[in-house]
């Protein structure tokens, strides 16, 4: 396989094929940094020299009643993280602020449950999500699980809601295998509700659950077809009490070559490192961009700590990259 050439279909707008994809997951010459430097010219060719950033809040942690397998947040499982109910709107807001300080250009409230629906709740998040989208420094996002009525999704359109955050997580395939309490097609419903109301899609999934590449292509593929606009890539940081605690973590190279294929499939998209970038990319994190990435997040994740926004900045700097104006997303 010659990576320049496939590197310059992509350029020239074509696509890659299936195949071709799976094939770059096992590319190992003449040298893999070679893997890198295509995916590189492929992301500054699409995206510039600009890194978006994002930030979140936990605002509802653990208790869920889901049983996803990767997570701290089960109620099926014991991992000792702090568990609250929804935060007060004070607190979102004070987190959002601090998010904006940080240098975010948006903003996710995430709930750990199975999903939303009409009422108390509901109305609760749109009413955080305005004063967010009022305040005018961040986009306001979201995670708030499945979505079973449209009706909700057209809520959190009205409420200012910019992007929701709903990741297939792997494929369809093995999706069984992580998660039994509901299924690929309610993930899917939900984003095509979300989409329906002009929603923006933030969908990608996490690497290192034991799939396989064919899963790991596969999944690039769905979110191709799906046209999401981010692509958050998680690799799992293995949690002692869940039934992945001891599995073996990515070693850095299969992280960027990860995000390397994935720039392939999706050139133009908003390629994010999330969970577990710290802890399986170790010293090769400032690679992560001239593999491919085009954004991270800043700040910690939902039950594990993230490094500093000011290391994070800097590297972007050191890096020659810059940070995307506060609240600027490319045009899709
Ligand atoms: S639905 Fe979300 S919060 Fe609940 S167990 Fe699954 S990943 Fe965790």
């Amino acid at each position: 396989m010659d990576v320049f050439q496939l590197r310059d279909r992509v350029l020239k707008g074509g696509r890659i094929t299936r195949d071709e994809s799976l094939e770059l997951f096992t590319y190992e010459g003449p040298d893999l940094v070679d893997l890198f430097a295509a995916a590189n010219r492929i992301r500054h060719h699409f995206r510039g020299n600009r890194v978006t950033f994002c930030s979140i809040v936990n605002a509802k942690s653990g208790r869920c009643a889901e049983d996803c397998v990767f997570c701290a947040q089960s109620s099926r499982y014991s991992t000792g993280i702090q568990e609250y109910p929804l935060l007060d709107e004070a607190a979102i807001l004070a987190e959002a602020r601090k998010a904006a300080e940080l240098g975010s250009g948006c903003f996710g409230v995430v709930a750990a449950w199975r999903g939303l629906s009409k009422g108390r709740v509901l109305d609760q998040v749109c009413s955080v999500l305005r004063k967010i989208r009022e305040a005018g420094v961040l986009h306001p996002d979201a995670s708030l699980g499945i979505i079973e009525d449209p009706e909700v999704a057209k809520a959190l359109a009205e409420a200012g809601l910019h992007e929701y955050n709903h990741n297939l997580e792997t494929s369809r395939r093995f999706f069984p295998n992580i998660c039994t309490t509901h299924g690929y097609d309610d993930r899917l419903r939900t984003i095509r509700y979300l989409r329906a109301e002009g929603i923006h899609i933030c969908s990608g999934g996490i690497f290192g659950l034991g799939e396989t590449i064919e899963d790991r292509v596969d999944m690039l593929f769905e979110l191709r077809n799906l046209e999401v606009e981010t692509v958050p890539i998680n690799f799992l940081n293995p949690i002692a009490g869940t039934p992945m605690g001891n599995i073996r973590k990515l070693s850095p190279l299969e992280c960027l070559r990860a995000l390397a294929v994935a720039r392939f499939v999706l050139p133009d998209r908003d390629i994010k490192t999330a969970g577990g970038r710290e802890v399986c990319l170790r010293d090769l994190q400032s690679m992560m961009f001239f593999a491919g990435a085009s954004s991270t997040m800043l700040g910690n994740y939902l039950t594990t700590l993230g490094r500093t926004a000011a290391l994070d900045l800097q590297m972007v700097d050191d890096l020659g990259l810059m940070p995307a104006e506060k609240g600027a997303f490319a045009a899709y």
